[in-house]
């Protein structure tokens, strides 16, 4: 009964946005009413602003506008008429647009779509909750050359992560903050908590060639059963079989398990290619690829995970770029793009 009300309730809705009238509200229980019309923007690199009175969009690209109205699927692009599948809503102050905006006003309008901002659009983003993870630390000092500490670099580069992350939307959690030696049991107990989504790992390189330099993506490359402790195999295996509302039994929810390690696989691939791609272009250094290891600092969690070598401190050019406060920066923000276009890639 319910169900049909509300069908029916859509179908006039969409009778009335067709024939120009958009006053209708939705049902209180209406999934989010598309993207949000900030996401989609920052990524076409066009401005847009809001009147909080009159309600009206405004759109800008390159001197070129277009006006929108909270509420009405019509869109003035130029002097063009767009109608839209769905009107712009507005929800706890964010505007969002339906899915066809991006092709119907923005492509039309000229803008490109580049390299994503940095806000997540935490609407659609499957990510929430990510570790950090700066290597090394404490008695550790990593890759060292000429005064260069590995452990040092990632710090720098990992906090300046942390609050990129955090002003995109994401929650964060790091293995250390400060100079200080974690245990690789330590890292991975805090990858394994339940909320965590994401584990991405900083590093910097070390080659004996001095000529070698670059940025490598590590992304786990078998999830072995016999790796696992015991305890771990049986908490990740429960914590499956309640995921997808199954009863616990250790025959169903070892094979269940078995289809989350593949699925970890595959996911923390996807994004190790996402960043090494991502990131060399951004900072201008070359890819030298998503690569798998077997040896990874949480081969023990099933949370999706990478190890980011962001340069090599034995090459003099990379080891005066990582030095330098700008360069880590960029390649924070880099690192930043790439989490924000696999979390909300659909
Ligand atoms: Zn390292």
């Amino acid at each position: 009964m319910t169900v049909r009300l509300l069908k029916a309730t859509a179908g006039l809705c969409l009778m009335l946005f067709v024939s120009g009238c958009a006053t209708v509200p939705l049902p209180v229980s209406a999934p989010l009413p598309g993207i949000s019309l900030n996401s989609v923007c920052d990524r076409y690199n066009v401005a847009w602003q809001f009147d909080g009175v009159t309600q009206v969009v405004l759109l800008e690209y390159k001197g070129a506008m277009a006006k929108a109205l909270v509420g009405s699927p019509v869109v003035l692009v130029g002097k063009e008429k767009v109608i839209l599948s769905a009107p712009l809503r507005r929800r706890q102050g964010i505007i969002y647009v339906p899915e066809d905006f991006e092709s119907r006003v923005l492509a039309p309008f000229g803008g490109t779509p580049g390299r994503r901002g940095l806000i997540a659009d935490m609407s659609v983003s499957k990510i929430r909750t990510i570790v950090i993870d700066p290597g090394h630390g404490g008695k550790d000092p990593g890759a060292s050359v000429t005064g260069t500490k590995e452990k040092n670099v990632v710090l720098d580069i990992a906090k300046r992560l942390r609050g990129l992350l955090e002003g995109a939307g994401f929650k964060v959690i790091m293995t250390r903050a400060r100079d200080e030696f974690v245990s690789l049991a330590e890292r991975t107990a805090v990858a394994s908590r339940p909320e965590v989504d994401l584990f991405v790992s900083i590093h910097a390189n070390s080659n004996p060639s001095a000529k070698t330099r670059g940025v490598e993506a590590y992304y786990v490359r078998t999830v072995d059963k016999k790796d696992l402790d015991e305890d771990q195999r049986r908490m990740n295996e429960k914590a499956f079989a309640k995921n997808l509302n199954m009863e616990y039994s250790p025959l169903l929810a070892g094979i269940v398990a078995q289809m989350m390690y593949d699925h970890k696989i595959y996911e923390s691939r996807k994004l190790a290619e996402e960043i090494a791609g991502g990131v060399s272009r951004d900072v201008g250094a070359p890819n030298r690829g998503a690569r798998a290891s077997r040896f990874f600092v949480v081969r023990n969690t099933v949370t999706p995970a990478v190890l980011v070598e962001t340069g090599f401190l034995t090459n003099a050019q990379e080891e005066q770029k990582l030095n330098s406060g700008g360069y880590r920066q960029r390649m924070a923000e880099a690192i930043t793009r790439s989490i924000i276009d696999y979390a909300t890639a659909l």
